[in-house]
């Protein structure tokens, strides 16, 4: 069988959107198929979540074109505030000393896909959309990729590419067919989110507390709102989801404390299972894993889809000079790059998350009070708190031209010159 594509990406959730639209002109044919019917807009993989962007993230907004349509809904984080309830000691990061205009930003994750789906009415011509169509089946040898998708309407197609892309979400289904092992740690924890109005603003600061429940952030959002992630042990969260607006808002007010006044009002709950997923490769012969299909982590840092854009900037960078340089998409060559490239900053977010919620979830008292030292520690120290703020950021490490708000065309561009 002949290739129908260069490159194909499975799933077309915020990172595998993303590496499609990042790919446009870059002259590789790519498809992207998602279950999911178009527009992406109501999909699950874009529901109610709000999301804490990194700098690092904005910064790939922008390279890909996208922050112009997404920095009207995005609130600006200037402050983080980390305390742990009925303890002293707080760690505060200002945006001043850390010398940039903000830490990141919040927005709904449903806005991030309206945009996405702007974009790809926009230009019509790339990518494919191959959607909805779900993968079925995959085999590979040395040359090529073949995938079989199901189409809404039951046919089947036969489609074949030199690199698979698997952005297929947590469970991903490529990572099953190609029995890449998966580590999968149970936190025990479920987030309770919902968005809440509070008496005073928030003025920009996203506050992070660490209560006898589990971690609770407050991040700022448009209107003066402020978006709660909750995390409870897994056999309590089911009596939170349950309880009234007023006996929740009472519970929140105690736990969360009194820096924003009165919490006034309680949007809709939804709930979420924490594990932390790790897949034991991030590439096996001409397919690659990106997104939380490569690894899932645990909201309390807000690094998850932070991770996955960092994925397709380095991504999208390694196949635009391998276009540009007729090379082939898929070798191993390209994907060991890609992995190297990877491999120290997926493995500090993720380890440096597991720490977090392990350390901030025991209740043990000695690890209490070593903890608030902790933050008064880092408080104190400045070169300790720049150094961990450059991280949350996304700027630590060797950045890809996305990284830095630049377009592969710009490189492309200097390549010619
Ligand atoms: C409560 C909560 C709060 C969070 N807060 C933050 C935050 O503040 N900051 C942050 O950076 N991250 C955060 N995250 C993490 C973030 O939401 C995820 O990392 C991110 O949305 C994952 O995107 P993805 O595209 O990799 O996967 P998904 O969004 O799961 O997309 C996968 C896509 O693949 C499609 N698919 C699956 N199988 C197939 C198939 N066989 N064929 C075709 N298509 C298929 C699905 O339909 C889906 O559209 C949070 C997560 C949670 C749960």
């Amino acid at each position: 069988m002949s290739l129908t594509h260069d490159v194909l990406i499975v799933g077309g959730g915020m990172v595998g959107g993303s590496l499609a639209l990042a790919l446009r002109r870059s002259g590789l044919r790519v498809g992207l198929i998602e279950a999911r019917p178009f527009p992406t807009g109501n999909a699950p993989a874009f529901d109610d979540r709000v999301i804490a962007l990194s700098l690092g993230s904005r910064r790939i907004m922008q390279g890909l074109g996208l922050w112009e349509d997404l920095a009207p809904e995005a609130t600006a984080i200037r402050r983080i505030h980390v305390s742990d309830r009925g303890h002293f000691g707080a760690t505060r990061i200002d945006c001043a000393d850390e010398g940039v205009e903000a830490l990141g930003y919040v927005a709904e994750l449903r806005a991030m896909g309206a945009v996405l789906t702007h974009h790809f009415e926009r230009d019509e011509a790339e990518p494919e959309l191959i959607m909805p169509a779900t993968l079925v089946d995959l085999e590979q040898d040395a040359d090529a990729v073949r995938v079989t998708v199901e189409r809404g309407s039951g046919e089947r197609d036969e489609l074949a590419a030199r690199l698979l892309v698997a952005a297929d979400g947590t469970h991903s289904p490529v990572r099953e067919r190609l029995g890449i092992a998966v580590q999968r740690e149970d936190y025990g924890q479920t987030a309770v989110i919902a968005n809440v109005a509070t008496e005073r603003s928030h003025d920009g600061v996203a506050y992070e507390r660490f209560t006898e429940h589990g971690p609770l952030a407050m991040l700022p959002m448009s209107d003066g709102r402020c978006s709660l992630v909750w995390t409870h042990r897994s056999e309590d969260a089911e009596a939170r989801m349950a309880q009234d607006d007023d006996a929740f808002r009472a519970d929140l007010q105690q736990a969360f404390g009194w820096r924003l006044g009165a919490i006034t009002r309680v949007g809709r709950r939804a709930s979420y299972p924490l594990a932390l997923w790790r897949s034991a490769a991030d590439y096996q012969g001409r397919c690659v894993l990106i997104g939380n299909a490569a690894h899932t982590l645990h909201p309390v840092a807000g690094q998850g889809l932070n991770l996955g854009l960092r994925d397709v900037a380095v991504l999208a960078e390694l196949l635009w000079e391998a276009a540009h340089r007729g090379r082939d998409p898929g070798s191993a060559v390209l994907l060991a790059r890609f992995s190297e490239w990877r491999r120290a900053d997926l493995r500090f977010t993720a380890g440096y998350t597991d720490f977090l919620v392990r350390l901030f979830s025991n209740p043990w008292p000695p690890l209490a009070h070593a903890r608030a030292a902790g933050l008064i520690v880092v408080d104190r120290l400045p070169p300790l708190r720049h150094a961990l703020a450059r991280r949350n950021m996304g700027l630590a490490g060797r950045q890809p031209l996305l990284g830095r708000g630049l377009s592969p065309l710009e490189r492309i561009a200097r390549w010619a010159s």
